[in-house]
């Protein structure tokens, strides 16, 4: 079903903004520290038209699912949450947002890490700002994606995913202090592609281990007297703090100096060494890591034509994030994904997507 099927007449607009993969900078974020996230080609497209009742209606085509929000007051769950929260936002800054019908489509994949949440409010605030020609910059579309996920869908996020949908391409990374939000939008290294396999192993202890990993951060900087422990540039003053905050501490501490480097121009091999060097401090010091994700990156990192490759996300499951020899994406995964079954999982390609390549 199109727009025209589900409510009886075309479309006045449309926008689209991309899922996402972090890259480098894994639990920095909460510790007020640097990230490194690049677009996947996966985007999520929000069509919008004005509704001919006084409520708003909002269609998924990959859910196949519509809500229409007859209170006002009344906030949706699931996938209307995220919509309806873009528009009450833009309404509590003080733009005035008439009903509207929203046809939401993606090849996002939903829940897999790639950020399908920020791209559909980034779509939908990019669609409403084109519709009623609002003079809000990008950035500011993702600071209000952010506060409808967090007061609307109820999810406590930075705002990593948002800025990233917001502001880099499949051809850029985007460098992102999450402290002071100062940025900047670079080149892939060159001569590389990204490949994103997920491991097959669903992120069941994510949230509690998350949660654990926060406080103790937090432990760890009000121990070594800092705001966060972003304030910390020297390893070695690490060292003082009792186990395990000294291992949680170093990770972050030299995870942020990983992605200060690359800041710096690095080259391709440079960049998948850092990212090597990343895993291993998510595996031994931040202990994220489970078994089969190991595998999954072992077996990429010793792959011809892969520069490197970590966990990415949270954590305790979820994707792998490698950094290859443009062009040989497809046939790097194919292999891995041949000897990771052998080992006993099942994984997946995720990026490049296998669906946009048969679109095309
Ligand atoms: P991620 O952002 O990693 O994909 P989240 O749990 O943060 O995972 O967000 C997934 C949720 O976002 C879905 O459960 C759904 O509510 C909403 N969502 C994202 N894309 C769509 C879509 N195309 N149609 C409907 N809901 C969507
Ligand atoms: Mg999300």
């Amino acid at each position: 079903m199109d727009f025209q099927q589900v409510f009886g007449k075309p479309p006045e607009t449309q926008a689209s903004a991309p899922g996402r993969v972090n890259l480098l900078g894994e639990h920095t974020d909460y510790n007020d520290g640097f990230v490194l996230p690049t677009a996947i080609p996966q985007s999520t497209t929000v069509q919008l038209g004005l509704s001919s009742d006084s409520h708003h209606h909002f269609y998924s085509e990959n859910l196949n699912e519509q809500v229409s929000i007859l209170d006002i007051n009344h906030s949706p769950s699931g996938f209307a949450s995220y919509i309806f929260g873009c528009i009450e936002v833009l309404q509590k800054a003080g733009y005035k947002i008439p009903s509207l019908c929203v046809y939401v489509k993606s090849s996002v994949p939903m829940g897999s890490g790639l950020s399908s949440s920020a791209a559909l409010e980034v779509a939908t605030l990019r669609a409403l700002r084109q519709l009623l020609n609002l003079p809000i910059d990008d950035v500011e579309i993702a600071q209000f994606a952010q506060q409808a996920e967090i007061h609307y869908a109820g999810v406590q996020c930075g705002i990593m995913d948002q800025m990233a949908s917001s502001l880099a391409d499949t051809e850029h990374i985007l460098f992102l202090d999450t402290r002071t939000l100062k940025r900047r939008v670079m080149p892939l290294p060159d001569n590389a592609e990204i490949l994103v396999i997920d491991s097959g192993v669903p992120r069941t202890l994510a949230t509690s281990g998350y949660n654990q990993r926060r406080a103790e951060c937090e432990e760890a900087a009000r121990s070594l007297g800092v705001k966060a422990l972003r304030d910390i540039t020297d390893v070695e003053v690490t060292e003082k703090l009792p186990e395990p905050l000294r291992r949680r501490a170093r990770h972050v501490v030299t995870e942020d100096n990983r992605v200060l480097e690359v800041l710096q121009g690095v080259t391709s091999e440079r960049f998948g060494e850092l990212m090597n060097a990343s895993h291993a401090s998510l595996r031994d010091d931040y202990e994220v890591s489970v078994p089969p994700l190991d595998t999954l990156v072992e077996l990429l990192q010793k792959t011809p034509g892969v520069f490197g490759a970590r966990l990415t996300g949270a954590g305790f499951g979820g994707a792998s994030v490698a950094l290859v020899v443009a062009g040989e994406a497809r046939s790097i995964a194919t292999y891995v994904l041949e000897q990771y079954k052998q080992a006993g999982y099942n994984g997946q390609i995720l990026v490049p997507s296998l669906e946009l390549s048969d679109a095309a």
